[in-house]
């Protein structure tokens, strides 16, 4: 039996090797990343958050900060997560996201920590924090995943306080669109947060939170709430999570993917890249049209992400700092 470096280097070095050579990936140093991966799995020392887009850095940061003022990982996982649903500005998570075709905002969520603990809540209206409710569902209850009206319920009798979620400007957007029913541009239409973090103590959680597709049918769930699909968290391995097209995410319970080649040896990168292969070689549609996207951490402290979609970047926050990154670009 391989040991998992063995089957790292063999592998993943090779996977890079003919991925350079043949133009199967770009935007990142992925056979540096993947030598990193073969030779130096030294645990960072300190705490670092990675998330999917450029707007889930005031995630990481509020995260940082949680953890510094003695907060547990899952608090700051929260907490960061929380301040994206606050951003009205962001159309595509919680509080001023765009709504479903009906005009309702629906909002899916769940979080994860590090000893397999789950919660979810999908299709939840009139809740400006899914990712509590989520989290509430996952301590409070006997269950994993709440959807529609039961979690709303759930929530109200926790002493959530309802509230419109509809802000005017995405009402208008939502009634110029039923005069048209034009497809919106996919920048416009969708985006996640998906956050994963590993403490100073190498304990692992995760979190993740949308609204979903612009104007998707109502009742529509997409990855982002299913655990192992939108998010997944081995405390023994590493955590994923993705944004993308969650009806191709879910077909393939991409994170889980993820987390599995981290667990057979492959840098957080790597298990990005050979993840979205891995789909885009199983899958009839074209890779470029999937809109697949992961970032990743691994109990060492090591990041990486990679996606289908040639603008995919990953916030990564660490004591050092927070740094934009561009993530490889995975192409047939
Ligand atoms: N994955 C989300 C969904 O399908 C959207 C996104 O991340 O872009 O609902």
């Amino acid at each position: 039996m391989s040991t998992p470096q063995q089957f790292s280097r063999r592998t993943f070095l090779s996977t890079a090797a003919a991925a350079t050579a043949t133009g199967l990936v770009s935007g990142g140093p992925v056979a540096a990343d993947v030598m990193t991966a073969a030779v130096d799995p030294t645990p960072l020392d300190g705490p670092i958050f990675v998330s999917t887009h450029a707007f889930a850095r005031v995630a990481n940061e509020k995260g940082m900060e949680i953890l510094a003022a003695g907060g547990s990982l899952l608090d700051a996982i929260e907490m960061g997560i929380r301040e994206t649903e606050l951003d009205a500005d962001n159309h595509s998570v919680a509080f001023g996201g765009t709504p479903n075709a009906d005009g309702v905002v629906q909002l899916d969520a769940c979080i994860m920590d590090h000893i397999y603990n789950a919660g979810s809540v999908a299709a939840i209206e009139d809740i400006l924090h899914p990712i509590s409710v989520a989290r509430m569902v996952m301590e409070r209850t006997k269950h994993v995943m709440l959807v529609g009206a039961g979690a709303r319920k759930f929530a109200l009798s926790q002493g959530v306080e309802p509230t419109n979620m509809l802000t005017e400007d995405r009402r208008q957007r939502w009634e110029e669109w039923l005069k048209t029913q034009e497809a919106m541009s996919l920048e416009e239409s969708h985006d996640t947060i998906a956050l994963v973090a590993r403490g100073a103590d190498g304990k692992l959680s995760g979190g993740c939170s949308t609204s979903g597709w612009g104007y998707k049918m109502a009742g529509r769930v997409g990855d982002s709430p299913i655990i192992g699909s939108g998010l997944y968290v081995d405390g023994q391995v590493g955590a994923a999570g993705s944004t993308g097209l969650g009806e191709n995410v879910m077909r393939y319970c991409g994170s889980f993917m993820v987390v599995d080649f981290m667990a057979r040896g492959a840098h957080p990168q790597d298990a990005c890249i050979e993840t979205v292969r891995t789909m885009g070689r199983k899958d009839p549609q074209d890779l470029q049209d999937m809109s697949l996207n992961f970032c990743a951490v691994d109990r060492f402290g090591r990041h990486g992400a990679a996606g289908s979609d040639a603008g995919f970047h990953y916030s990564v926050t660490t004591r050092e700092g927070s740094q934009l990154i561009n993530a490889v670009t995975v192409v047939e």
